[in-house]
């Protein structure tokens, strides 16, 4: 009897590569295809700079899904004036979130605080208008990012987020998930490790981040790492690949609401 494809979605990637070489992307494809698994991408933008070119991979490929935004790194003093354009790109249709957006206020991105939460709120609000989901990453900034959210209500995820079990914990009460992605697969990742043990598959989703994550000893970023990622969850948790794949689907499915998109 043939085997039924499950379908692997990742919430977290970086496509805008694909646009000048397809290589990398169809040799995972295949991948996915022989493990029997149909891949769906969540694909990010970081600026206004590749709202275009996401939006085009979302058009060429059926399983690609866009997600446009202005990430922390990317804020400047004028990103403000770019927020109507992305306002009425929004409403195009295979949009499916708003990111990569978020706070980041480690010592190189410290001096644009104040824009940065300036955009943020703004990008909140139009992620409400518009009833999409977000896709944040959030850096030394936890407080401030969950005294946001708290007064909205929203759904999304809180990308690669290997904080401490209490902050993830007020964004699970937020109505997020958390994206975990390669850097589970470190042995001294123990931290990620206690929050997929904490947290079990019922606020999980899967990401790549692709291309800014490498598994431990390989020499490239892969599309298909999301199956080692998925491996290693159903392994700290003692359950089976399967199970684990079913369940952080239906999280980002209910996120993304890919069906219907
Ligand atoms: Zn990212």
């Amino acid at each position: 009897m043939p085997k039924i494809h499950l379908m692997i979605i990742d919430t977290h990637c970086h496509l805008d590569s694909l646009l000048e070489s397809s290589v990398d992307f169809l040799d995972s494809l295949s991948i996915f295809q022989n493990d029997h698994l149909t891949p769906h991408f969540i694909a990010m933008s970081v600026s206004p700079d590749n709202w275009s070119a996401t939006l085009k991979l979302s058009l060429l490929y059926p399983n690609i899904h866009a997600s446009l935004g202005i990430h922390p790194w990317y804020v400047t003093a004028q990103s403000r004036a770019s927020l109507q354009s992305l306002e009425d790109l929004l409403n195009v249709e295979c949009v499916v979130a708003l990111g990569e957006i978020g706070l980041d206020f480690s010592a190189t991105y410290q001096h644009s605080k104040l824009f940065q939460m300036d955009v943020l709120e703004a990008q909140l609000s139009l992620a409400e208008k518009f009833s999409k989901p977000i896709s944040i990453h959030v850096v030394k900034a936890h407080n401030e990012l969950y005294q946001s959210l708290r007064q909205r209500s929203m759904t999304g995820i809180i990308h690669g987020l290997g904080s401490s079990l209490e902050v993830a914990q007020n964004y699970v009460d937020c109505g997020f998930k958390i994206g975990v992605n390669g850097v589970l697969l470190r042995g001294n990742a123990h931290r990620y490790h206690a929050l997929v043990r904490y947290f079990g598959t019922e606020h999980l989703v899967l990401e790549t981040d692709y291309p800014n994550v490498k598994l431990p000893g390989q020499a490239k970023s892969n599309l298909h790492d999301s199956i080692r990622v998925a491996e290693q969850v159903a392994t700290l948790l003692g359950l089976s690949f399967d199970d684990v794949l079913k369940t952080l689907n239906d999280n980002a499915e209910q996120i993304f609401q890919l069906s219907s998109s």
